[in-house]
C-alpha cells in the first residue's frame, strides 16, 4: 500500500535543507543601476539579517557573476579613505548591472568579523603603527573571522549552480569551494589606492595574498590576471 504513493508531506521549497537561514523577506528594489531583486535572509541562530540584491534570471545557470560583500560602514556609509570595501562594491554592481545578471550578497560581518567597534580599536592600534593584521591580533583575533556558510546557503537558496566570483581574494575563493559552491573563473576587483589605504592594501596583498596589483591608473585588470 505504501510502495510507489505519492502521497508524502509537502516540503517547502524555501525550507529545503537549509539549517542556518531563513527566507525571510523580498520585494524589488529600484536603484541608479536598475532594479535589483532584494532578499533578506535571516540567521537563526542570532537574528542576523544578509541581503541578496539579485538582477535577472540565476536559478539553474552556470557561471553567475557573484560579488560576496562584507559590510563596510565607514567606507560604505561614512566615505572612509582607510581601505577599499566601498569601491569594490561599487564595482561589483556596476558590473552586475552592465552584465544584466548576477547577485551581490551583503554580509553582516563588520570589519572582517570582528564588529564595528572593535575595528575602530584596531584603527586606533594602526595609527600607533600596527599593520591591519597585527592590529587584530592584538585584540585578540585571528586575521580574518569571516566565514562563507551563510553566503553558501544563499547561493543555493537562489538555485546558482556555478559562480563566477568577483573579488581579489582567493581565499574567498577557497572558502566558498569548501562551502560546495563551483567557483568557474575569478573576475578581478579593481581597487585604486590612496594616500590613506596604500598600506592596507599593501598589507592584503602581502600577508593575505589578496591579488592587488598598486597601480593608481585604470589598468590593474590586466596585470591581476
Ligand atoms: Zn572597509
Amino acid at each position: 500500500m505504501s510502495e510507489g504513493s505519492t502521497v508524502q508531506p509537502k516540503v517547502l521549497p524555501t525550507r529545503k535543507p537549509t539549517h542556518l537561514l531563513e527566507r525571510y523577506a523580498e520585494a524589488e528594489l529600484p536603484t541608479s543601476r536598475g532594479t535589483f531583486h532584494t532578499i533578506v535572509f535571516r540567521e537563526r541562530r542570532n537574528g542576523r539579517e544578509h541581503v541578496a540584491l539579485v538582477m535577472g534570471a540565476v536559478a539553474g545557470k552556470e557561471g553567475v557573476p557573484v560579488r560576496v560583500h562584507s559590510e563596510c560602514l565607514t567606507s560604505e556609509v561614512f566615505g572612509s579613505l582607510k581601505c577599499d570595501c566601498r569601491q569594490q562594491l561599487d564595482r561589483a554592481l556596476d558590473l552586475i548591472a552592465q552584465n544584466g545578471t548576477g547577485i551581490a550578497l551583503y554580509l553582516r560581518q563588520e570589519g572582517r568579523g570582528i564588529g564595528l567597534g572593535n575595528k575602530i580599536r584596531a584603527y586606533a592600534l594602526q595609527a600607533k603603527g600596527a599593520d591591519t593584521f597585527d592590529a587584530n591580533r592584538l585584540l585578540g583575533f585571528p586575521d580574518d573571522l569571516r566565514t562563507y556558510d551563510v553566503a553558501a546557503e544563499m547561493l543555493r537558496a537562489l538555485g546558482v549552480l556555478s559562480v563566477d566570483l568577483i573579488t581579489n581574494n582567493p581565499l574567498k575563493i577557497a572558502g566558498l569551494v569548501d562551502e560546495g559552491i563551483p567557483v568557474r573563473r575569478r573576475i578581478p576587483s579593481r581597487t585604486q589606492h590612496n594616500p590613506h589605504n596604500v598600506d592596507y592594501l599593501r598589507t592584503k596583498r602581502e600577508r593575505s595574498g589578496h591579488l592587488i596589483e598598486l597601480f593608481p591608473d585604470d589598468e590593474t585588470e590586466a596585470s591581476v590576471g
